[in-house]
């Protein structure tokens, strides 16, 4: 890439510099071209060079503006579904788990143990192996994290969080799952889980999460932040706080011979006393070897989960937390889940461990990540 930038000369006119830097919105937006020779080149063009970005942008409103797949569906909320590029590959070095070729994306080895509640306890190889699944989980949330931005599409934060997998030989576990066809879950405002990333420009004041699992010789390890675009409002700000704070209350519970369903009494109480509700259609997981298995945890009050636990247990913890009603509906595209009323949807994920002590957030911040998203423990 380097070679073809030294032989271009800069886009300012009357400077035949050699062009060494491109422009980083460009890059993110896919605007080929717009190399320059330096810094000062490059401000002393910013206030024409801008209305590229901006062309760009409306541009891509303009085609995706007549795009409705599903004529006559009636949509909750204002987000619409834009287009979405064909699967990803890989290179045949990663090691895949089973619903990567499966023609349905089936788990085959999770059918297996479908019905089962009888929750593993993992040896100490087996956590070594989810620690390092959870861990470089974990750095592809931040590549995901420096991507967002105003303008930049979910498909591009796809793309880079599908790079980063393959950097580091980790298998995008949501690819082909039951035909999940992106490596990640963009979920946006009103989108409570499993959004597919697609042509969408982020617009200033959006929320967005980003579910990241990946499959490291052969564990996985899952976990998911939602981000501020630009300006958010403050009842999105706060609806984004209490999922963040409900999330490590849960968190705080976990320890030996804790009922599961205990998680939920605390997830609610502190969403209610917000004024929020708490999502009942998806609920956190036991993940090991498999993607999900049991046990089965639902994060609002009084459920019904089976297990106790134990030392050696890796499991999620995941609320969503919407503003209006907790109902949801799904998209024809059979994944986006939606809020009934329209209104808003937070999530945060962590994977942990159970020890003798209490927990490990074995998908906890990394020190000097240097992001300006949520703040986890370190
Ligand atoms: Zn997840
Ligand atoms: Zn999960």
């Amino acid at each position: 890439m380097a070679a073809s930038v030294e032989l271009r000369t800069c886009e300012t006119p009357g400077c035949d510099g050699k062009a060494k830097l491109q422009c980083p919105t460009c890059i993110k937006l896919g605007i080929t071209g717009s190399f320059f020779c330096s810094q000062e080149c490059f401000k002393g063009i910013w206030g024409q060079h801008k209305k590229v970005h901006k062309k760009a942008n409306s541009e891509v409103n303009g085609l995706t503006q007549n795009y409705n797949p599903w004529p006559g569906f009636r949509f909750t909320g204002k987000l619409r579904p834009y287009p979405v590029t064909p699967k990803r590959s890989l290179p045949d070095t990663i090691l895949r788990p089973d619903h990567a070729d499966h023609p349905e994306g089936v788990p085959m080895s999770e059918r297996q143990m479908r019905g089962t509640t009888s929750i593993k306890v993992l040896n100490d190889e087996e956590i070594e192996g989810m620690r390092i699944a959870c861990r470089l989980g974990r750095e592809v949330l931040d590549v995901a994290a420096r991507a967002i931005g105003i303008g930049v599409t979910t498909e591009e934060i796809d793309r880079q969080v599908h790079e980063a997998c393959v950097d580091r030989d980790c298998y995008p576990s949501p690819l082909n799952y039951y035909q999940f066809p992106k490596s990640c879950c963009t979920s946006v405002n009103e989108v409570i889980c499993h959004g597919i990333p697609d042509k969408r420009p982020l617009v200033d004041g959006d929320i967005v999460n980003v579910d990241i699992s990946v499959y490291h010789k052969g564990f996985h390890g899952d976990l998911n932040e939602t981000f501020f675009v630009g300006n958010v409002d403050e009842e999105s700000k706060k609806l984004v706080q209490t999922t963040y704070e409900c999330l490590m209350l849960a968190i705080n519970e976990v320890k030996p011979g804790v009922r599961y369903r205990e998680l939920g009494n605390v997830i609610q109480k502190h969403a209610h006393a917000n004024g929020f509700s708490v999502v009942r259609s998806y609920c956190g997981h036991g993940i090991n070897s498999l993607f999900h298995t049991a046990p089965s945890i639902p994060h609002y009050a009084k459920n019904k989960a089976i297990g106790i636990m134990k030392p050696g247990h890796t499991f999620t913890i995941e609320p969503m937390i919407s503003q209006g009603t907790f109902r949801d509906e799904i998209w024809p595209d059979n994944w986006t889940a939606v809020t009934q009323d329209g209104k808003r949807s937070a999530q945060f994920e962590h994977t942990l461990l159970v020890t003798e002590e209490g927990c490990d957030i074995i998908s906890k911040r990394l020190e000097n990540d240097g992001q300006p998203h949520f703040m986890d423990p370190k």
